[in-house]
């Protein structure tokens, strides 16, 4: 039987949280072995989910599964600065095992009250410095507040990638500060398609934001279901597989390896 060459160029997921699959942790983790080559998890402290414990739980899968870690906005709006200190002296602590700080971000869907926003704002700003203080790149989350959380990146001067991004209007202004995201929702979300129509292909990163966004309705998702990215952005951008693949792979390593200097170009973190 001839040796499929193709099949050995497996895409990667930039942005996961296997952590949150419950029982069905280990087999979900083995199972995506088989179909990404990584998986970028972007460990957040949300709820019950707090980092240390998630942290402790992937290490055993670490070099398939590279990490983050960061405060999420639905989280920060409860503006709990004793659980921010946690997370940040946890973060501190592990700054050379991470690739970036994230996710963080802005959620005006959730968040509704002036203060909730306010909290969510003052914890964003405060893991964006944190973010260039240690030289990391962020994984940010925007819903509903694209644009503000565009500005705060600009206006703290690191290297973004605005993961899930929904918002077409706002993919222009999101490029020039970093990368970013195209999710599984291309295969339900018109926003999405949109997004990655008006997304040079350059500046995308495919994720499946597992176990969330699912395209397929009444099943959770899972870093194998990326190729339903790569499958639609084939399509869109009329590129051929592998070469879609590799450029969407380079762009993951690349945007996880460089560091933003403040007023600079991009940089690989070794040149800091
Ligand atoms: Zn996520």
């Amino acid at each position: 039987m001839a040796l499929n060459l193709k099949s050995l160029l497996k895409p990667v997921d930039s942005h996961a949280h296997f952590e949150l699959f419950g029982r069905k942790f280990e087999e979900e983790v083995e199972n995506a072995k088989s179909c990404v080559s990584l998986v970028f998890d972007s460990i957040t402290e949300y709820r019950k989910a707090h980092v240390w414990k998630s942290w402790e739980k992937l290490k055993p899968h670490f070099g398939f599964v590279v990490p983050t870690l960061g405060f999420h906005p639905n989280e920060a709006k409860r503006g709990n600065w004793e659980r921010v200190r946690k997370v940040e002296n946890f973060l501190l602590n592990h700054s050379s095992e991470i690739v970036a700080v994230g996710e963080i971000g802005l959620d005006y869907y959730h968040a509704r009250s002036e203060k909730e926003r306010e909290n969510q704002l003052e914890i964003f700003r405060h893991f964006l410095d944190l973010a260039l203080e240690i030289k990391k790149p962020v994984v940010v989350h925007a819903r509903e507040a694209e644009e503000k959380a565009i500005r705060e990146v600009e206006r703290a001067g690191v290297l973004a990638y605005f993961h899930a991004f929904a918002n077409p209007n706002c993919v222009k202004l999101a490029q020039q500060v970093g990368f970013v995201g195209v999710s599984t929702g291309i295969a339900f979300i018109p926003e999405v398609v949109e997004v990655a129509e008006k997304c040079d292909v350059e500046r995308i990163l495919a994720e499946t934001d597992s176990p969330y966004m699912s395209p397929f309705k009444g099943s959770l998702n899972n870093p194998c279901n990326v190729s339903v990215v790569v499958d639609n952005l084939e399509k869109l951008k009329g590129y051929g597989r592998e070469e879609l693949i590799e450029v969407l792979n380079s762009n993951a390593v690349n945007f996880f390896g460089l560091c933003k200097r403040l007023g600079g170009k991009f940089r690989l973190n070794s040149d800091l």
